[in-house]
């Protein structure tokens, strides 16, 4: 059936060790205050049960291995912050999803930067309104290629870290995860069903900071990948 206009391109991100192969996103997921000393910086005790909120795809920035992806300082703020994520990969959805079977629905995983527009966020939290101009705006999910799951090592130790103009910002290890990667995906289902091509950032390390134009951003996590940045 033909539509009365031309259907949005499909947002997709590149995968690594196929040059000819994009994956295809649906939904991007975010855990908020996941790592307890984030939770801290942010006025919170890191004890809460997770809770989550939606980028559209379209936010998605795809910034392929080797390259310097750009990202336009966005509209409206005066606090553009980075913060540096491990991104999980759906590739086989299903509801009520049990944290012992999660990581069998799991295609891969990234590095994501969850930008963010501090003071409309503040603003939007002071007021008891909802986030989406401080978190779902164009260009605020940058994403690198992803790894097959089977291609990643993966542990408590697994070092995640952002540097912005070669100094380190954040750093931390994906054993500091107040919810783990199980218990993640197992939380988001219940309350949404998941999909192949569903990405979920996980949540951000302590250190998050303000970024401007003329910054380079580099995010990684060892054995995963990385994502380097410029904001102009
Ligand atoms: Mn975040």
């Amino acid at each position: 059936m033909p539509y009365v206009l031309p259907p949005a391109a499909v947002p997709s991100v590149p995968v690594h060790g196929d040059a000819d192969a994009r994956f295809a996103v649906r939904r991007i997921y975010c855990v908020g205050r996941n790592y307890v000393d984030h939770a801290k910086e942010m006025g919170f005790t890191g004890r809460e049960p997770p809770f989550f909120f939606l980028k559209p795809a379209d936010t998605l920035l795809a910034v392929g291995a080797g390259v310097t992806g750009e990202m336009h300082y966005p509209s409206l703020t005066q606090d553009l912050q980075h913060e540096v994520e491990l991104v999980v990969a759906i590739g086989v959805g299903g509801r009520d999803i049990a944290a012992q079977d999660a990581l069998s629905h799991v295609w891969g995983y990234g590095v994501g930067l969850d930008m963010t527009r501090r003071d409309l966020q503040g603003e939007a939290k002071k007021q008891g309104r909802p986030w989406c101009i401080g978190k779902a705006f164009e260009e605020s999910a940058p994403i690198g290629e992803l790894r097959p799951a089977a291609d990643c090592r993966i542990d408590a130790e697994t070092e995640i870290r952002l540097d912005v103009n070669g100094n380190t910002r954040q750093r931390s290890t994906i054993g500091k995860l107040i919810w783990s990667i199980p218990e993640i995906i197992e939380h988001v289902s219940r309350a949404w069903t998941l999909a192949p091509g569903d990405l979920i950032l996980t949540g951000t390390p302590e250190g998050v900071a303000a970024v401007g134009r003329g910054d380079t951003l580099e995010a990684s996590v060892s054995g995963v990948g990385s994502l380097r940045l410029k904001i102009v």
